[in-house]
C-alpha cells in the first residue's frame, strides 16, 4: 500500500505499486471492458461493481431494445405534450440534438423507424419495400423534437417518432463509467464498449494503453497500427461486422437519414477527443457526412479525426489538420 504525499493542496496517492486489474461484462449489448490499477482487489472489485452498475442504469434508461426503459416510455407518449425526463436523457438528447443541427441532420437520433426498418432487412436478408421506407422516412426529422432545458421535458411532436441513441449512448457510458472510477480514486484506466474507448492516466511503467487502429500503408494495404492512448476517447464507426448484404450491395448498420437506408460507402471514421461521448457521435455523423462534407466538419470543429476508405483493391487513410496521434 502507498503513502499519499501532500503536493500543494491537494492529495495524490504513490500508485508505484497499485496493481493492474481487468474486468469484462456484457452490457449494453456489448463487451464493457474496464482495465485499471487499484491497491488491492477488494477495491477494484467494489469501484467496478460501481462502475457497471451506472452503465445498467443508464442502459435501463437509453436502450431502444428493452420496452421498460425511459426512452420508449417516452415514445410511447402521445405526440405533441411536453413530458418531464431523467437528467441524463435530457442531456443525450440535447446533445444529440447540437449535433444534428451541427452536421445538417445527418446524425440524427429520431433515424428510429429506419434503424428498426434495417433490423428488419438484415434478419431476412432482404431490402425494406419502397413504401415502408417512405412510411419510416416521414416520421424521422431531428426538428420534430422540442426541447425544454428549464423544466426538463421532451416534446416528440409527430406520431410514431422513435428514438435510437445507438451512435452515442455507448459512449456516454464510457464518460459514466470513467467518471465513477475517477470519483473513487482511480486515475489510470482504460474503458471501453466495443469500437468506444476511453483512456485516463497510462499504465505503470508505460506511455499509454496500447489500441490498435487499421491504417493503410504506402500499398494501399490495410495494417493494424499500434498507439499509445491517455487521456483521450477514440471511436470508431462505420464499416465494421454490423452490415447486412443485399444482391451484392453492403448496407451499413448507420442509415442516411434522409433516405432511411443503411451506408453504402465503404469507410470507417476514427474519432479521438476529450470525451467519449463527443467521439463516439462525431464518428457516426463522419460516417453519414461521407469524405468530403465529413473532413470539412472536422476541420471546422478542429476534430481529431481519420477516415479509412475502403476500394476493392486499394485502400486510403485521411488524415483531419488536427489529427495528433501519429
Ligand atoms: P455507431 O456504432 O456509434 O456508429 O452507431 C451506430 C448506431 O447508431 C446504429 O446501430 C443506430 O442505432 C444508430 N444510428 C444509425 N444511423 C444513425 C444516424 N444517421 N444518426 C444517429 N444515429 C444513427
Ligand atoms: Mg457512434
Amino acid at each position: 500500500m502507498g503513502f499519499w504525499p501532500l503536493t500543494g493542496c491537494q492529495t495524490v496517492p504513490d500508485d508505484s505499486t497499485w496493481q493492474r486489474f481487468e474486468y469484462v461484462n456484457p452490457k449494453m449489448g456489448t463487451k464493457f471492458r474496464l482495465k485499471f490499477y487499484a491497491p488491492n482487489q477488494v477495491t477494484a472489485e467494489r469501484v467496478a461493481r460501481l462502475a457497471y452498475n451506472r452503465v445498467e442504469k443508464l442502459n435501463a434508461i437509453f436502450s431502444d431494445y428493452s420496452p421498460s426503459s425511459e426512452l420508449n416510455h417516452l415514445c410511447a407518449k402521445p405526440h405533441g405534450k411536453p413530458i418531464p425526463v431523467s437528467s441524463d436523457l435530457f442531456n443525450i438528447i440535447q446533445q444529440s440534438q447540437q449535433l444534428a443541427r451541427e452536421t445538417g441532420g445527418a446524425f440524427d437520433i429520431t433515424a428510429g423507424p429506419s434503424v428498426r426498418l434495417w433490423r428488419q432487412s438484415r434478419k431476412h436478408v432482404q431490402m425494406p419495400t419502397a413504401d415502408s421506407l417512405a412510411a419510416a422516412t416521414k416520421r424521422v426529422g431531428f426538428q420534430k423534437i422540442r426541447l425544454n432545458p428549464r423544466k426538463r421535458t421532451v416534446t416528440l411532436m409527430s406520431a410514431g417518432m422513435q428514438l435510437d441513441l445507438g451512435g452515442i449512448a455507448k459512449g456516454y457510458a464510457v464518460d459514466e463509467a470513467m467518471r465513477i472510477l475517477k470519483q473513487n480514486g482511480i486515475r489510470r484506466a482504460f474503458v471501453a464498449a466495443s469500437g468506444d474507448m476511453l483512456t485516463s492516466g497510462p499504465p505503470i511503467g508505460s506511455e499509454g494503453w496500447r489500441v490498435e487502429i487499421r491504417a493503410v500503408d504506402e500499398f494501399g494495404n490495410i495494417y493494424p497500427r499500434t498507439i499509445h492512448l491517455k487521456h483521450q476517447a477514440l471511436s470508431t464507426s462505420g464499416d465494421t461486422e454490423q452490415f447486412v448484404e443485399v444482391n451484392g450491395q453492403r448496407y451499413s448498420h448507420i442509415i442516411d437519414p434522409r433516405t432511411g437506408i443503411g451506408l453504402t460507402n465503404r469507410i470507417a471514421v476514427t474519432v479521438a477527443a476529450a470525451s467519449s461521448t463527443v467521439a463516439d457521435s462525431r464518428a457516426t455523423a463522419i460516417s453519414v457526412l461521407g469524405v468530403n462534407k465529413g473532413m470539412d466538419y472536422a476541420n471546422s470543429e478542429k476534430l481529431q479525426v481519420l477516415i479509412l476508405t475502403m476500394g476493392n483493391k486499394k485502400h486510403r487513410l485521411l488524415k483531419s489538420p488536427h489529427w495528433k496521434l501519429w
